[in-house]
């Protein structure tokens, strides 16, 4: 067994060229068969860019409060213990609320397919159908 501490968890920034704000990647996986856990910390605003997953994908909100979109829903919010599953290609974001920082645990099994466009302000504003 190998015990991590929190303040040994090698967090880096995410890659600007897929995300919107200022965003962290905290690497967790260490088990074999292709499980991907990473966890992702969002500053307030940040959020990813359009993308899907091959095979799907499980967020898991740890804390803060989030925001996650699929393309032809409204904008959802969502707060520490939610699970988020996304089906294998279906074109979605999520971030962090405008006013709170969000962290989600992501489990997936692919690298993502990111799309080229970013989530614009306009669509990230965008509230519930209401
Ligand atoms: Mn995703």
């Amino acid at each position: 067994m190998e015990h991590v501490p929190a303040e040994e968890i090698p967090w880096n920034p995410a890659p600007e060229e897929h995300f919107t704000g200022r965003v962290w990647f905290g690497p967790l996986s260490k088990v074999d068969g292709g499980i991907h856990a990473l966890a992702v910390q969002f500053d307030p605003g940040a959020r990813t860019d359009w993308h899907t997953h091959p095979n799907g994908q499980v967020l898991y909100v740890v804390h803060g409060s989030g925001l996650v979109q699929r393309e032809d829903g409204a904008t959802v919010e969502v707060s520490p213990g939610d699970v988020v599953y996304s089906p294998p290609g279906e074109r979605h974001w999520h971030g962090a609320a405008p006013s709170s920082p969000m962290m989600h645990l992501s489990l997936t099994n692919e690298p993502a397919e990111w799309e080229p466009e970013k989530v614009t302000d306009e669509q990230y504003e965008r509230r519930s159908g209401a």
